[in-house]
């Protein structure tokens, strides 16, 4: 048994003969016309003669027999013309469902692309800045040439060394972003390597 439409009064379409209380929305994919509150064939007024896709159809027609004022009649009469009339409906209505499945498709496809996109943040450690009273600190020999930095606004002299000598607290990482919005900004420090320092130029 098919399901009835409580919901409205009875209409009748004079063109198709199908009634608004059994047939159901022909221009929604079976699986979405539950939801969509509107089940079943909709008609232009209430207890109207003309259902909504018929009407659409016509209007989309240019064709003699689609503007005759008599439409309605020679579809009863003529055979040929209720035939045309029935296969050009079914294609409408065809395109219609089509036309609303790719529409609703459209939504959820950008709400997966937009959930999925997934980003790397790069981060290039750079060594680790010895501020000279760290140096002291940690007995460690002081240079005679000597690298600034600033950090929090404050002038700091030291040198730069790598991991291998350890992180004591007062060093500062040294870290080279990949950020497109940063500007660039070439430095010069110099480096120590076992007992040679050396020169290295890098772009953050
Ligand atoms: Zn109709």
């Amino acid at each position: 048994m098919p399901p009835k439409n409580q919901n409205a009064s009875h209409c009748t379409c004079k063109y198709c003969g199908r009634s608004n209380q059994d047939t159901p929305n022909p221009w929604l994919p079976p699986e979405l016309r539950e939801q969509s509150g509107k089940a079943f064939l909709q008609f232009r007024r209430e207890r109207g003669k003309e259902c909504t896709s018929c009407c659409a159809l016509i209007r989309s027609k240019k064709r003699d027999f689609y503007d005759a004022p008599d439409l309605e009649i020679s579809l009863q009469n003529d055979q040929r013309k209720k035939d045309t009339f029935q296969s050009d409906l079914e294609e409408f209505e065809a395109k219609k469902r089509d036309d609303f499945t790719a529409k609703s498709n459209r939504i959820p496809a950008k709400r997966v692309e937009a959930s999925h996109s997934t980003g790397f943040k790069m981060r290039m450690v750079m060594g680790y800045f010895w501020p000279i009273d760290v140096l002291r600190r940690e007995r460690k020999e002081i240079p005679k040439t000597l690298t600034t930095i600033t950090y929090n606004g404050r002038n700091l002299r030291g040198i730069i060394l790598d991991s291998s000598h350890g992180t004591p607290i007062g060093v500062i990482e040294m870290e080279s972003y990949d950020d497109k919005t940063a500007s660039k900004v070439t430095l010069l420090y110099k480096f120590v390597s076992g007992a040679n320092y050396i020169s290295y130029e890098f772009t953050c």
